[in-house]
């Protein structure tokens, strides 16, 4: 097994996880996701069938993008709500590598890695 460095590392392709990519690039700083599913895993499969969202579309959105093809003053589906989290992955170029589970978080020996 190779090992791979990078200077960030962000535990989760969830919607915290895609906004912390964008800040991180727009920062100019390296980074890698790891998401053990799929992006937005707990909206697609981790949420009642019925589940939408809580807000109006304009309103529960990134800033960065609306909800295309919809109503804004509608509430979205989980399912859209993934769809949505997945395309603004896409739009953003995240660096999210799905299918990758985090066990561990280990200190090294030096100090600032981990
Ligand atoms: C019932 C319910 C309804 C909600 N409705 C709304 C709403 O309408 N609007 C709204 O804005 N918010 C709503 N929320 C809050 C919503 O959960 C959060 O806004 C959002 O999903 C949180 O995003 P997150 O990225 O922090 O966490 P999550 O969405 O939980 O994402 C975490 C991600 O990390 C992954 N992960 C976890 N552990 C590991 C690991 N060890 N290794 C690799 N990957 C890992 C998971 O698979 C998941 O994809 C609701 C929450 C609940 C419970």
């Amino acid at each position: 097994m190779s090992n791979e460095k990078v200077e960030t590392l962000v535990v989760g392709g969830g919607q915290a996880g895609i906004a912390m990519s964008e800040h991180l690039s727009n920062n100019g700083i390296a980074h890698l996701v790891l998401e053990r599913n799929r992006i937005a895993e707990r909206w697609r499969s981790e949420r009642w069938d019925s589940l939408v969202a809580n807000g109006p579309a304009w309103h529960d959105r990134f800033p960065g993008m609306e909800f295309e093809n919809f109503d804004q003053e509608e509430f979205a589906s989980k399912e859209r709500v993934a769809d949505y989290f997945v395309a603004y992955a896409k739009m953003i170029d995240a660096p999210i590598r799905s299918g990758v589970e985090v066990q561990e978080a280990r200190k090294m020996d030096d100090d600032r890695v981990f």
